[in-house]
């Protein structure tokens, strides 16, 4: 567990900032992340890598000469927002366009994607590749699909050699896509890991076993057996491993093997050396070269207790990019060419949103809005440790600190929007923006966006009828089946919403209150139920049967919130 912390809430933005005053030579606090302390060349294309906090030193302990020249910084084990992504991006690029690296999760994919989207608008190259390296979570045919964890380190190396080389941007996407799918990672745990704050590890493995193919953020692995010696678990993990070793001889590979043994959080430097060396022995046997090999601690997940094994099958090409010098504060290898490193002279922020003049009306009922925003926040912290138990089962156990900081920074935004004079539509506007800015996370960006897409609905000079707020509750939804792609059936939130909406559509002749209500006692019907079924999409999708007899965390939030608001109407 973490024992040093002032507030959990504040936790990953203090880490942050003490990173930062410690290699300040290399790193500079940006709105939303980090970003070189120095100025890089005009028209170098930049590397912007990320993710969730709780896994450093990725990835902002990688941002310097020879790697990254960003990263956005996310809560713990959630992804950073679009605009944590976006404001970062506009600190790193210099007219070279942007490579977005980061491990193939579905919030990351929304939030990333997102601030893609508003670069590309505004003229910026944009290219995005997502690290999937482990080969617990998707089959061999399926290697772009599989979820990103210690292979992050090799692809972001090896991309940021190149860059620091010369490559342009097609010529960096490519090195990384190549370097990702020559990268394969089996990793397994002894105990899981407590969100800094929190009472209870995310899961527990019984004493005596241990979990094979666990994620890096809590998610428990495929499957729990008995725990081995160190021979035993180095032989387990190569093996794994090994069972997709590309043939030698063809696309330049011969046995020549970049090796990383990655500590998760607890596992000593002596025990993971013990391990390192019988994977050496075994390595030499099968004729197999490891290429500068590391062993340590790379792609973290707080305390959890277990280790990870990657290999990367090189080519010559892959070879130098690996062993060419870097210099971050946590990955350092060989000199950097002196170069004059110029400090950065300024440091970008997104200005202040205007306000439109509005309507008293809707200045009025924008009040409402906070009310009911302020309910919802309410809720959510009343449910944080339920939500969070219920995501742990087979997704990553976030949830409920989702939706707690989510609907905290929309109430938050919505009141000081109000305060300065924003009708409904502004107000609710900002709220969906400061969700997805504050939860981080699928359920963040899907969260922001029914606020934003309800908000469009609503006007800052005319009132809100009560159709209006129909309206644009559906508006939100299908802003969510829209964004998330997810169908009726997949064990997400749209296995409550959509029967929702039906079911408000069907009330349509009452009040928007007792409407909603009524379809709120529908959704929490359907949430409970998708405890029936197992998960197919998001985090949860790779241990989808073990979500069996556990209901949906999304669905049920949703179908909470909207109880809360037809509630709230009503009265
Ligand atoms: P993350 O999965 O990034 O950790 P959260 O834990 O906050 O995010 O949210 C998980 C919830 O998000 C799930 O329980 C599910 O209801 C919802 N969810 C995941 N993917 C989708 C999707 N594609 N469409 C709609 N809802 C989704
Ligand atoms: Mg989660």
């Amino acid at each position: 567990m973490t024992y040093l912390l002032n507030s959990p809430d504040d936790f990953a933005d203090e880490a942050v900032r003490g990173l930062v005053a410690c290699h300040s030579d290399l790193l500079a606090e940006v709105p939303g992340g980090v970003a070189r302390s120095t100025q890089t060349p005009q028209g170098q294309p930049a590397l912007v890598i990320g993710g969730g906090s709780g896994h450093y030193p990725a990835f902002a302990g990688w941002v310097g000469p020879g790697m990254g020249h960003g990263a956005p910084c996310g809560n713990i084990f959630s992804s950073p927002s679009a605009s944590e992504v976006y404001s970062v991006v506009r600190n790193a690029e210099n007219g070279g366009g942007v490579i977005l690296g980061f491990g193939n999760y579905a919030g990351d994919v929304l939030h990333f994607g997102l601030a893609a989207e508003k670069l590309r608008h505004e003229g910026i190259d944009v290219r995005i590749v997502t690290v999937s390296d482990d080969i617990a979570s998707n089959g061999p045919d399926n290697h772009r699909d599989r979820r990103g964890v210690a292979g992050d380190l090799p692809v972001f190396k090896i991309a940021g050699a190149a860059i620091e080389a010369g490559a342009d941007l097609d010529e960096a996407e490519r090195v990384a896509w190549k370097a990702n799918d020559a990268t394969r990672s089996f990793g397994l745990a002894f105990d899981g890991c407590t969100l800094p704050g929190a009472g209870e590890p995310l899961f527990h493995i019984e004493d005596g076993q241990m979990g094979v193919g666990l994620g890096i953020h809590g998610e428990p692995g495929v499957r729990d057996t008995p725990i081995g010696s160190a021979t035993e678990i180095a032989d387990l993990l190569l093996d794994e491993l090994l069972s997709e070793e590309p043939a030698r001889g063809e696309h330049g590979y011969d046995g020549r093997v970049a090796v990383i043994l990655n500590g998760l959080g607890t596992v000593k430097y002596e025990e993971l050396f013990v391990v390192y060396g019988r994977i050496a022995e075994r390595l030499k046997d099968k004729g197999l070269t490891a290429v500068r090999p590391e062993v340590g601690e790379f792609v973290t997940s707080l305390d959890m207790a277990g280790l990870s094994l990657t290999l990367v099958f090189l080519d010559a090409e892959l070879e130098k990019l690996w062993l060419a010098p870097v210099e971050t504060p946590a990955f350092r290898r060989g000199a950097m060419p002196a170069a004059d490193r110029a400090p950065r002279t300024s440091i970008w922020d997104a200005a202040e949103a205007e306000i439109p003049e509005a309507s008293e009306e809707s200045r009025a009922r924008a009040q409402n809005i906070v009310a009911v925003l302020e309910t919802w926040q309410k809720v959510c912290a009343e449910n944080e440790a339920e939500l969070g138990r219920l995501d742990a089962v087979a997704g990553d156990g976030d949830h409920g600190q989702g939706m707690a900081f989510g609907s905290r920074g929309a109430a938050q935004a919505a009141r000081t929007a109000a305060e300065q004079g924003a009708g409904a539509r502004t107000t609710l506007l900002l709220a969906g923006q400061a969700w997805a800015d504050s939860a981080g996370g699928t359920s963040g960006a899907l969260w922001g966006a029914a606020l934003t897409s309800a908000g469009g609905v609503f006007s800052d000079t005319g009132d809100v009828s009560d159709q209006d707020i129909v309206d644009a509750v559906s508006a939100g939804i299908d802003a969510v089946i829209r964004l998330g792609g997810a169908e009726p059936g997949d064990k997400t939130m749209v296995d409550a919403a959509a029967p929702f909406r039906d079911a408000l559509a069907e009330a349509i002749d009452k009040e928007a209150g007792s409407a909603i209500t009524t379809a709120a006692g529908v959704a929490r019907e359907a949430a409970d139920k998708t405890a029936d079924i197992p998960a197919r999409l998001g985090r949860a999708r790779v241990l989808g049967e073990k979500s069996v007899g556990t209901p949906d965390p999304g669905a049920l939030s949703f179908s909470m919130l909207m109880a809360a608001l037809g509630e709230h109407l009503t009265r």
